[in-house]
């Protein structure tokens, strides 16, 4: 494959007013605080640009702790307000009309996040969009099933004639920050904003500093699909600055936070100052084990999609594979030229699979994955460039001869780097698949579906798929096991993320 387009590239002219108008005006965007659009009070703003080009984008404002206070404010009142008193069919109906709204405009915000980060079309418009809209749908349906239950207890020292009753309810957690990367901006977003919406929470959201449009267009929609005002606050910003003040805020009951394991670590001791309810979806250094039986049809393009969809920058990507030696050559060179000849362009060109990495900043660190791997002697059977006029291309990467305590082979790249190495022994490949401090999610891959079951089991992981990777939808609950992090979202689980119990103890 010739990559020489990529080196004058420019964005295709998008389909949408909004996404047109991005690229003529690189207008600033406020914070959304209290139903409306507000100014930030440090006066300053965040340049957000097109990683293909480089072209700024927008300006988003960097909210100062003040700003935080405001949102965090309005996010308590709303607790109190109409929000408080609808009911479970109010709350559902208006999640559904949220989901009509992002598909209304599914294009549009497909758009918004193809010029924002990076992805490829296929990406934003078939996968992620429709995604986010279903996380809405689905938790619709959870609003209205909030259960708690009655509890037959051994008490004996009630007053003659009377009886103990008692029971459990469920009760929104409160005021929630919701923190969110760059990497899959919107569906990450809807993640969170679903169930705590479902649950009767109110929202500050914190989206990432890179990647904040689509937060911000998805916050009007909802508004307009009729959010009561202070319900869901948007604030956008730098993450040591606005994200540490949101996650240390008083006024916070629980951080919801997608990103790196370095950061989650920061927002857990943050949580310590009034012990917030705290979720952690963090890194992944993901395996797939092949088993020799393996369809191969099936096999070759599922690890290859594994690793290469959206440039890597897949939290659950698999970034190694550990492959029968009797046919890791085969395997391993099928990845390699899957690899060698997908397209890659602008993501708003409709023929282009793989778009830019997020920024420059992230292209260069994902390169020096590729070359400490080449200087300590492992070989790249494709890829490892760095190209674009902006070099925030990095080709479609596979690297054998590896050992697991390269930086390659066990810390997450984040990128489109794959590390194959072949096993003799299945036990031998589930303890490299184990040896890792991340524990995300795994994948088997064989027609011998009682070994698979077994194996399933052996895999430390929150989500081991089988003849498949990256298989999502929001019944599914996805989270992390070891430093990949703890609670789960997506699936009925996700609800307890966001409510108490409450017993109820009476003499009646
Ligand atoms: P990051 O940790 O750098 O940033 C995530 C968010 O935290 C951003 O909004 C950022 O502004 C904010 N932030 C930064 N410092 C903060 C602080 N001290 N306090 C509070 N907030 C702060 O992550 P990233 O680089 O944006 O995203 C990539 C990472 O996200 C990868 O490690 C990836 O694996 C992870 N991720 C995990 C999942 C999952 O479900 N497990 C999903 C997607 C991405």
């Amino acid at each position: 494959m010739s990559y020489q387009h990529l080196q004058q590239i420019t964005a295709p002219t998008p389909g949408s007013e909004l996404a047109r108008a991005l690229l003529t005006t690189a207008g600033e965007r406020q914070l959304f605080i209290n139903g409306e659009y507000t100014p930030g009070s440090s006066g300053e703003y965040i340049d957000t640009c097109d990683p293909a080009t480089g072209q700024v984008l927008a300006r988003i404002s960097n909210a100062s702790a003040a700003d935080i206070d405001r949102a965090v404010a309005a996010a308590r009142n709303a607790l109190s307000g109409p929000w408080a008193s609808m009911t479970p069919i109010e709350r559902s109906t208006l999640l559904i009309r949220i989901a009509e709204k992002i598909e209304a405009h599914i294009d549009e915000l497909a758009e918004l996040e193809i010029l924002d980060q990076g992805k490829a079309w296929a990406v934003a418009r078939w996968a992620e969009i429709p995604a986010a809209a279903n996380q809405f749908r689905y938790f619709a349906g959870q609003a209205m099933s909030i259960e708690g239950r009655t509890i037959t207890t051994s008490v004996n020292y009630q007053p003659q004639g009377k009886q103990v009753q008692a029971w459990t309810v469920r009760e929104p957690v409160g005021v929630v920050a919701a923190i969110t990367p760059w990497n899959s901006p919107l569906v990450l977003t809807a993640m969170k904003l679903a169930p705590a919406f479902a649950a009767g929470c109110s929202v500050v959201l914190k989206p990432a500093e890179l990647t904040s449009l689509s937060a911000l267009r998805l916050c009007e929609l909802i508004h307009e699909a009729g959010l009561p005002a202070g319900v869901l606050n948007v604030i956008t910003g730098d993450g040591r600055t606005a994200g540490a003040a949101l996650a240390a805020h008083p006024g916070v009951d629980k951080v919801a936070f997608t990103g790196s394991t370095a950061t989650g670590r920061a927002v857990l001791a943050a949580s310590g100052s009034n012990l917030k309810r705290v979720t952690l979806e963090l890194g992944g250094k993901s395996p797939a084990i092949v088993l020799p039986d393996a369809e191969l049809d099936i096999t070759i393009p599922g690890v290859a999609n594994g690793i290469f969809f959206n440039g890597g920058q897949v939290c659950v990507a698999n970034s190694r594979a550990y492959i029968h030696r009797s046919i890791f050559d085969q395997v391993v060179e099928g990845i390699a030229d899957y690899g060698r000849n997908m397209q890659l362009g602008h993501g708003l060109d409709q023929a282009t699979q793989m778009g830019p990495l997020v920024s420059k900043a992230q292209a260069d660190r994902v390169l020096s994955f590729i070359d400490g791997a080449k200087r300590d002697g492992a070989s790249v059977l494709c890829g490892g460039e760095q190209l674009g006029p902006n070099g925030t291309f990095i080709t479609p990467t596979v690297i054998t001869g590896t050992r697991n305590d390269m930086p390659v082979h066990c810390d997450e790249v984040f990128g489109p780097v794959l590390v194959a190495e072949p096993y003799d022994d299945i036990d031998e490949a589930i303890a490299w698949a184990n040896d890792s401090e991340y524990g995300l999610a795994g994948s088997l891959w064989t027609r011998d579906l009682s070994s698979a079951q077994r194996l399933s089991r052996a895999v430390k992981a929150g989500t081991v798929w089988i003849n498949t990777h990256s298989m999502f939808d929001a019944s599914l609950p996805i989270g992390g096991m070891k430093q990949s992090g703890y609670g789960r979202e997506s699936g009925q689980l996700a609800m307890d993320n966001y409510l108490e119990w409450k017993t109820i103890c009476a003499v009646v």
